[in-house]
């Protein structure tokens, strides 16, 4: 028996959406406060933690081969402790257990408050307990839908994890995550989030400001806004619920949302967090759905500056027919007069979407409409993707997956063509300007070469100018490559634009000296 060792060391590796990303800094930041140390080096850690994803098939085999080599691995190494946690772990349960008897812990999304109280278990519980404590820790899935339904008159303590973050400057970039909601209530057929995350919840806006606010103080620069349909935000502060005075999240409604509602909507969130945290230099959000999408949502961009014009707004199919397959809940026709709105009212704002193909009964001319809605749309980049039916769901359970394979390859290769054309023009709008670009990181390329210590190396369609390459984002969520210094990472800088590719743009600092 090892007994309690709070300087254990943890691998975390994440898989997935923006929202497994926050989810995972915010379990490492509560372990990194009980004293555990994380480590890059899966071999030697002591708990191994993977937060999963189940939303397509290709992330879940991921995980499964991580599975297999740590299984191996323990054969050797029996004390290492191997934790899967989030969706993955929601999703599939007992079965995974029984399937993969090398997992030690399991965690869904809805309980990520009790992860270290489990890791702390299972490092005092020597191995034969351990294995008989399993049937045990399976009781930690499938709660989420419990606890939400709940939520509005008992103590949320998934809120707590939230409220728990730290706001230290080593453990940001100058970016930030903030979650406003959980979960999602839209049942959309082919996706899982609704079985995995949970009914949707609502976090207080009093809490949003104050944790945005604590966020700038640490020296973030770029707060981006997370929830699963973001502008399904609301909260009706009449009716909230304190518990030890602490608010309570409020569970959400499934209808369409109306700007007369009493209480807190999306578009007041966000004019609140951008008036009264003045020094936030910009405000993001992710992911929009588009059938709530309101004009007070638009008017409070256009009149708050450090508001980002970039809009995520997932189409999925321009075929009336299989939207309403998708249980999307608007028509084609409704999310193009919501593009219509967005360019009357931001005429500078940038968007990006997702599209599905081979969804069952996809015909030939469901496609076709879905190409011409990509063609005239002007998407800044849209992610497009093959049908996979996730077991769960009620395509998965009602509708034949029935276009093959090489029909849906064909029309995921047609329509990334087309998009590449839309997305290189509209790069190309912005050769001979001078935008304000986020520094985010050392470009890949230039790591790379970094690593290889191969100059020469390229990787994709980053270019080998520089061993400084490094890679922002502008307002509008266009990526930038330009020549810089890794000290620039976490600040805004300008950028004058020389050049376009479909996936980027690439510049030199604005004032840098030219190169001849
Ligand atoms: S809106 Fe639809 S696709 Fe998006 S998370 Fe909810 S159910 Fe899934």
């Amino acid at each position: 028996m090892r007994g309690l060792d709070r300087s254990a060391t943890i691998y975390l590796e994440t898989f997935g959406c923006q929202m497994n990303v926050l989810d995972s800094q915010l379990v490492e930041s509560q372990l990194r406060g009980l004293g555990y140390r994380f480590i890059d080096d899966w071999r030697a850690a002591d708990v191994v933690l993977y937060n999963t994803c189940s939303v397509r098939d290709h992330a879940e085999h991921k995980v499964y081969s991580r599975i297999g080599e740590v299984g191996q691995h323990k054969r050797r190494n029996e004390d290492t402790v191997l934790g899967v946690v989030g969706c993955m772990a929601e999703r599939e349960g007992a079965a995974m257990l029984a399937r993969y008897p090398q997992i030690d812990l399991l965690c869904g999304p809805g309980e990520l408050d009790k992860l270290p109280l489990l890791i702390d278990n299972m490092l005092r519980t020597d191995l034969a307990r351990r294995t008989r404590r399993r049937r045990e820790n399976v009781a930690l899935q499938g709660n989420t839908h419990r606890r939400s339904g709940t939520l509005a008159a008992a103590e949320d303590r998934l809120e707590m994890v939230d409220l728990a973050r730290s706001f230290s400057p080593d453990e940001h970039h100058g970016s930030a995550y903030v979650r406003i909601t959980r979960g999602c209530n839209k049942f959309c057929s082919y996706c899982v989030v609704p079985q995995t995350r949970g009914a949707e919840v609502h976090r207080p806006p009093d809490t949003i400001v104050d944790e945005c606010r604590q966020l700038v103080e640490a020296g973030v620069v770029e707060i981006t806004l997370l929830g699963q349909t973001v502008n399904h935000y609301h909260f009706d502060d009449t009716a909230a619920v304190s518990v030890d005075g602490v608010r309570q999240p409020q569970v959400g409604g499934s209808a369409i949302r109306s700007p007369n509602l009493p209480g807190t909507s999306f578009a007041e969130l966000l004019a609140r967090i951008h008036d009264e945290v003045p020094d936030l230099q910009r405000l993001r959000f992710v992911t929009s759905f588009p059938r709530d999408f309101g004009d007070d949502i638009l008017e409070t961009i256009r009149t708050r500056p450090r508001i980002c014009r970039y809009l995520h707004l997932p189409v999925q199919s321009a075929s009336n027919r299989i939207l309403r397959l998708m249980n999307r809940g608007y028509t084609v026709e409704q999310y193009e007069d919501l593009l219509v709105r967005i360019r009357r009212t931001l005429p500078d704002a940038e968007i990006a979407s997702d599209l599905i193909c081979g969804f069952p009964s996809e015909t030939e001319e469901d496609h076709a409409a879905t190409r011409d809605l990509l063609r005239r749309s002007g998407f800044k980049n849209c992610f497009i993707f093959k049908y996979s039916p996730r077991p769960g769901t009620s395509a998965h359970e009602k509708m034949e997956d029935d276009v093959p394979e090489a029909v849906k390859r064909r029309r995921n290769n047609e329509l990334l063509e087309i998009q590449n054309g839309v997305s290189r023009a509209i790069h190309e709008r912005y050769v001979g300007r001078t935008v304000p670009v986020f520094v985010e990181s050392v470009s890949r390329r230039a790591e790379k070469s970094r690593n290889t210590a191969d100059p020469s190396v390229t990787v994709g369609w980053e270019s080998a100018q520089s061993t400084t390459q490094m890679c922002g984002r502008t307002g509008g969520d266009l990526i930038v490559m330009f020549d810089g210094e890794p000290g620039q990472i976490g600040s805004i800088v300008d950028v004058q634009i020389e050049q376009a590719a479909p996936l980027a743009l690439f510049g030199q600092l604005a004032g840098a000296p030219v190169v001849p």
